[in-house]
Formats: structure tokens, sequence, C-alpha cells
């Protein structure tokens, strides 16, 4: 007996959509259909206000994206930098399982929280209710200070609506943000999402009465708050200097401590050293502090630094002139004995690539572009203006293919960048160096930072003929079609361009068919 099972065309009803909104989106989907997803549930006033404060530019193409990992990574960090904090994403498994890794390669020493979902729990309503059930049972005051919950992709997507979890649970602060792969465009600037958040938050607990004061208590001179992550030794040094003027170092931020916001609030000034914290300054802006942009790095980038603080704290000129007498001739010093011989290119996630150019330049290279992942703002503007007074090209919000256009163009003894700019200058023997392990992860302020990139440059340009040695060994052996290895015994891999062409040819004629289809 046949035993066929009918299919039966099953239509929604008119107006009703069985697909969830957001579910099965990721990465891939394309950020406008998230964007809208999210706008219908709920969420446009969050992403108006991060289209304001990370702007991209409207004409922006797909290859005009920065292309940086997961941004969420930059809150989540921050969040696990944090002492007596837990941080909890809501996401995707995939996007999850990136996230922690890479958090644990980076070495984070915490655990990561995650509230799974599925098709129903995020269309009922459910995944909303496990993720209050979740910070209720973490909200141990013995334990945590505060509580992060960071909605991903999917559930920002979805309308997740985590600003209706309570402010605080038994003393724990509750401090939920969205932070979408389509709506924040790089991983820096996730960092100033939650750094954001937590400013606001104690800000508005100022406000309402007392509260703790640093572990190490309040300083007794006026301090001087700096924004960004920067090598340890960095805060030590800029002190230093601040010091004669009658001035100390204040917390930075991201901090890392919840008590540490009150500290940063009640300072007198503030140092945008990384220029892309908008809604953190938007905080201090509030709290009624100065906000100065750039750092004291190389010779002019200090005396202008240090000048623009001292005016903002109101130190007398006298003052702010014995300390540039000071340090200004030891920086100087330091970047005639460790110079850099050479053409470079440099490009970087971090926000901090105009100041290593800056130093770069005073050491003597020959920078030709600078590219930054990061957008313009008002507190990046002498350093870009300092940089194109010395003939270097600035590129905010580069793409990697304006990175790889400026190698190719410029042919550097040494570009520094991301990991696939690097790996493209090594295909073409010209050294390179990675920005966030290599460059980044050293002092450059004052005087500690003079000559402090000479010696790790300098030696990968003395590496160049290493890597000719290299490409004659090897010549053009495992590239393009024949990538791999291969004996020669069981045949080479030739190159068919027919069939790439036939394959193209097949693979428009499928995308066709699928759009047609869809309009139907
Ligand atoms: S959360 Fe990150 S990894 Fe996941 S879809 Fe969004 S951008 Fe991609």
């Amino acid at each position: 007996m046949n035993k066929t099972i009918p299919i039966v065309n099953a239509k929604a009803p008119s107006g009703v959509s069985t697909a969830i909104e957001g579910d099965g989106m990721g990465c891939h989907a394309g950020g406008e259909k998230m964007l809208a997803a999210a706008k219908a549930s709920g969420k446009s006033e969050v992403l108006a206000q991060y289209a304001k404060d990370y702007p991209l530019d409207p004409k922006a193409g797909p290859h005009d994206q920065p292309q940086s990992m997961c941004p969420a990574f930059g809150s989540l960090r921050v969040g696990l930098r944090m002492r007596r904090t837990a941080t909890i994403l809501s996401g995707s498994a995939c996007c999850v399982y990136g996230l922690t890794f890479t958090s644990h390669f980076y070495g984070a020493k915490r655990s990561v929280g995650y509230v799974p979902f599925n098709s129903e729990s995020l269309v009922t309503g459910k995944l909303f209710e496990d993720i209050r059930e979740a910070v209720y049972k973490e909200a141990d005051p013995a334990n945590y200070d505060a509580i992060v919950i960071i909605n991903l992709c999917v559930p920002t997507a979805s309308g997740v609506p985590l600003q209706l979890l309570p402010k605080d649970i038994n003393g724990v602060r509750i401090i939920g943000i969205d932070v979408p792969g389509f709506g924040v465009p790089t991983h820096a600037e996730a960092k100033d999402v939650l750094a954001g958040a937590m400013l606001k938050f104690a800000r508005e607990e100022v406000l309402a009465g007392p509260v703790q004061a640093p572990r190490t208590g309040r300083s007794d001179k006026p301090t001087v708050t700096l924004i960004g992550e920067m090598f340890p030794a960095d805060p030590v040094i800029i002190g230093r200097m601040l010091e004669p003027m009658g001035l100390a170092a204040g917390p930075v931020v991201p901090t890392r401590e919840w008590r540490e916001l009150y500290a940063a609030l009640d300072c007198a000034v503030v140092g945008a050293i990384h220029p892309f914290y908008t809604a953190s300054i938007r905080e201090f802006e509030a709290a009624g502090r100065p906000i100065v942009g750039s750092a004291p790095v190389g010779h002019d980038g200090t005396e202008a630094w240090l000048q623009a603080i001292g005016n903002a704290a109101n130190v007398p000129q006298a003052q702010i002139d014995m300390v540039k007498n000071i340090m200004l001739p030891a920086i100087k010093a330091g970047l005639a004995r460790m110079p850099i011989k050479g053409r470079i290119t440099l490009s970087g996630y971090e926000g901090s690539e105009l100041l290593v150019a800056r130093l770069l330049v005073e050491s003597g290279a020959d920078l030709r572009y600078v590219g930054t992942a990061c957008p313009r703002t008002v507190w990046s503007e002498p350093d870009c203006q300092w940089l194109e007074a010395h003939g270097v090209h600035v590129q905010y919000r580069a793409s990697l293919e304006q990175d790889l256009a400026a190698m190719h163009e410029w042919q550097p003894d040494l570009a520094i960048g991301t990991t696939p700019v690097v790996q493209a200058a090594k295909e073409l023997s010209i050294p390179g160096l990675y920005f966030t392990n290599l460059i980044s992860a050293r002092p450059l302020m004052g005087p500690a930072g003079a000559g402090s990139l000479a010696q790790v440059i300098n030696a990968a340009i003395g590496n160049k003929s290493r890597f000719d040695e290299m490409k004659a060994f090897f010549g053009n052996a495992g590239t393009g079609h024949a990538t791999g290895v291969w004996d020669s015994a069981q045949g080479i891999p030739q190159d068919r361009p027919e069939f790439k062409a036939e394959t193209r040819r097949l693979l428009e004629k499928q995308a066709k068919k699928r759009k047609a289809e869809a309009m139907i």
C-alpha cells in the first residue's frame, strides 16, 4: 500500500510571521536585516544613541565597515577585568563560545555567565524570565558589587528588554546593555558602552547621597582621570609628570573596581587618552569635568598635553613650564638615543594608533599611513592635525582593504597592523608586527615612551633579509590555486579558469533564482 504523506502548503495568516524576529541571524545575516529587526522590537532608542556615539559613514558599504573581532568582546573584557563583578552573556551559543574562548585566550581568570535560549524561549519571552532568574541567583552582595548582563546580536534584534531588570538586587547593581555587532562597530567602542553605562549608574548614586571612598583613600591633590586601557606603567609615568604641577593621576577608565568609578568622577580634569569613549565622556561632562584630548606622547605631544592639562586645572604657567623644562629635554634625548630608520605603514583597532604614529614620526620613522578602526572625534583632532602636518595620511574607520592598499602603495620596510595585514605583508616578504600584541603592549607616555618602540621595530626591519631568503627558497610553491603541500608524483593541481567561470555563472544563476522566489 502506498503510504505517501501529503505535503500541504501551510500559509501563515496574513500579517503573522512564522519566523522569529532576530532568530537564525548572526554576523552572516547582514547588518541591515538585524538592525531593522531590532528597531521593530523596541530597540530604536538605544540604536539611535549608538549611531550618534559611534558614527559610520551613512553611505558606507559592507567593505567600508571596520573589520574587528566581535564587538561584544570589548564589553565582556571590561566586565571581566573588574573585581567583584559578574558578567553574563545572552546570545547564540556560537557567539558565546567565540567570546569566552577569546576572553580566556587573553588571560581572563574568571567565569563567564551564560543564559542559553532556543527559538521557543526567545519568541515566548521566556529568555527574559531566564535572565531575570539568573541575575537574582547571582546577586549575592557578599560576592558582587555589580552584575553585567550583555545582550548579543540575536537577543538585541529580538528586543529582549534588559532595561526592565531591577536596577538593584540585594544591593548588587544590575547593568544590562545591548552590544550588537550591527550597532556597535568595533570592540574598542564596546568598551565604552559598558564603561559609560557604569559611569552613568555611579554618577546617579553620587547625586543620591554619600558613596564609598577609594580603597586607598581620597587623593590630597586634584586628580586627572585617564580614559583608555593602557600599558600599566603609563599611568604611573603620567602621575610622575603631574606631581610637580600639584596634580595626581586618578583612576583609569574602564576601572578595575566599582568604587573607582566614584573616584574617577571626583577628578579635576579628564584626559581622554583614547579618544573614542564618547558615552563615558558624556558622563564626565554631565559631572562638569573639563576634558583634554590627545596624550603625552613624544616631545610635541607631551608639551601640548601638559599645557592643556595645566590650563584646565588652573595650574600657574610657571609651574607648567617647570615640568616641561624637566620632561621635554629627557624625552628628546630618549628619542635621539633610539632612532627608528625605515618606512612604515600602521593600522589597528585599539584606538591608540594615532598616538603610536606620533611617537614613530618623532623617532625618525618614515611613516606614510595610519589607519584606525575607530571614528574621528574631537579628542584625537590634535593628533590628526599633527600627523597630517608631518605628511602622514590618517584614515579613520579604516577597512582592511584600505590598510592593504596603503601597504601595497607605500611598500614599507615594516607593516604594523592587524592579523590579516601582517599576514599579507609577510606574503610579500615585508616584515610585519601585530599592533595589539607587540606595539600597544609597551609604554608610550612621557620619557618612558621615548625610544620604547625602537628596539622591537628596528629588529623587525632588520629581518627583511630572512623573508627574502625564505621567498627565494620556497618560490611560488603552495600559493594560489596550488595552495597546500603536493607530491609531484601524484600531480600538482592545475589552474582551471574555465571551471571557475562556470561555477561563478551557476552561483549567480542560483542567487537570481532565490531573489525571484523571495519576491513572490
Ligand atoms: S554577537 Fe558577535 S559573533 Fe555573535 S552575531 Fe553578533 S557580532 Fe557576530
